[in-house]
């Protein structure tokens, strides 16, 4: 095979279930060969969908396939300013799509090419949760029953909005039936307020490793809404129950209070589906500040950053728990797994269980089974894409303002 150079650049819009989906299919000078990348933000597709159609398909056509590292530098820079989330996601389809490409023509798995596997397969997490802790409690038995054994809980929080959790609060924005203040008005997204949160969430903890007991990985994700000070003191509180690790304790504009945290417990601790600039990962790493990187690595611009992030993270003792969410294409989750394979300071795999649908847009989809996945060994990413079955399903209209969720005296809560 001669240089193959990237001969097209297409952005594929699909939602066969809830979430808009975005891939990138490269196609190269070699007729059938081909690449995807997930490039799939969910609140914004059509941004991406510019941005890759727009600036980065005419920035790239006629660049050798091969040169994926000078790619992303030059992309990564071409349009000067950087670090944006809809620059890292465009940039990620085009470049897992390169990955894609390299290892269909080097007949290996994008593993083999990252240098190998330091294990078998990736053991995953799943999202038991429910209107109360004896319904979070039958999910668990559930899941546990299934073979999984990483779980990460979340209990409604009765009366409010809680993240995780569907039911009552979620739109009607009636609050205050735990004691909490009374909410001066309904809200759309519902109405959220710490104490009432965190006296639910402490009660699950409780319930579970009481009924349940202390042989499977407990998982839980705050989803930074609660005033910093409460989220110190919350870490303290629940090194009792042992948890795999708590997620997302601050925003990351207040992920300095993770040093108090570090001083007064040994809570794991995981963060940073909203980081999109190095800034804001290096020296959560280097000052051993976080157990876990969550980084949504389409957010950050693909496999090229993230294999630097996951190395630089084994140097201090840090694991990768990559965010994958429903909201991260099966396409993601496939360049994920191979990040996971290779990676050694590996710390668990968030699995989505994308239903019947999506898994037909998208044969190849890495299987699960005794609660692990398990990739195929197919050349590249090992997956596909139907796109006349993707054509189907448009992305549907969405009220982007519908999550928006306030305290009951109508302040903003992050995020
Ligand atoms: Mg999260």
């Amino acid at each position: 095979m001669s240089d193959p150079k990237i001969r097209d650049i297409r952005t594929i819009l699909t939602q066969p279930d809830n979430n808009a989906l975005t891939v990138v299919k490269v196609e190269t000078t070699e007729p059938g060969l081909y690449g995807l990348g997930c490039a799939t933000y969910d609140r914004q597709p059509f941004t991406v969908k510019t941005a890759v159609d727009e600036y980065l398909r005419p920035f790239l056509i006629g660049r050798s396939v091969s040169d994926i590292e000078d790619i992303w530098q030059s992309a990564n820079v071409s349009s000067y300013w950087r670090n944006g989330t809809v620059l890292g996601d465009a940039l990620s389809g085009v470049d897992q799509a390169l990955w894609d490409i390299k290892g269909k023509m080097a007949d290996m798995p994008v593993y083999d090419l990252l240098g190998g596997r330091a294990r078998e397969a990736a053991a995953v997490y799943v999202h038991p949760s429910g209107p109360d802790n004896e319904a979070v409690e039958d999910q668990v038995r559930a899941y546990i029953e299934q073979g999984f054994h990483y779980l990460r809980v979340q209990v409604e929080t009765p009366g409010y909005q809680t993240y995780g959790a569907q039911g009552a609060g979620e739109v009607s924005g009636r609050a205050g039936t735990m004691g909490g203040p009374r909410a001066v008005t309904a809200w759309r997204g519902g109405i959220f307020e710490p104490r009432p949160y965190m006296n639910s969430a402490l009660s699950l903890f409780d319930h579970l490793r009481s009924k349940v007991g202390w042989d499977f990985e407990m998982l839980h994700d705050v989803h930074e809404r609660i005033p910093a000070i409460d989220g110190v003191w919350l870490a303290k509180e629940v090194e009792q129950y042992r948890l795999f690790f708590l997620e997302d304790l601050f925003t990351p504009e207040d992920q300095d209070y993770f040093r108090q945290v570090r001083e007064i417990c040994t809570t794991p601790i995981a963060m940073g589906e909203l980081w999109s600039n190095p800034h804001e990962i290096i020296p959560m790493v280097r000052d051993r500040l976080v157990d876990y990187i969550r980084i949504h690595v389409s957010r950050v611009g693909g496999l090229t950053p993230c294999r630097k992030y996951a190395a630089l993270s084994e140097m201090f003792g840090v694991r990768t728990v990559w965010h994958g969410p429903s909201g991260t294409s099966p396409v993601g989750h496939a360049a994920n797994l191979m990040l996971e394979l290779n990676t050694w300071n590996f710390g668990v795999h968030e699995w989505a269980v994308f239903p019947e649908r999506t898994r037909e847009v998208f044969p190849g989809s890495p299987e699960v089974r005794d609660g692990h996945m398990w990739p195929n060994g197919k050349p590249g990413l090992g997956i596909d894409m139907d796109e006349k079955l993707a054509a189907k399903y448009p992305i549907q209209e969405r009220d982007m303002f519908r999550e928006l969720v306030r305290r009951a005296d109508g302040a903003i809560v992050r995020p």
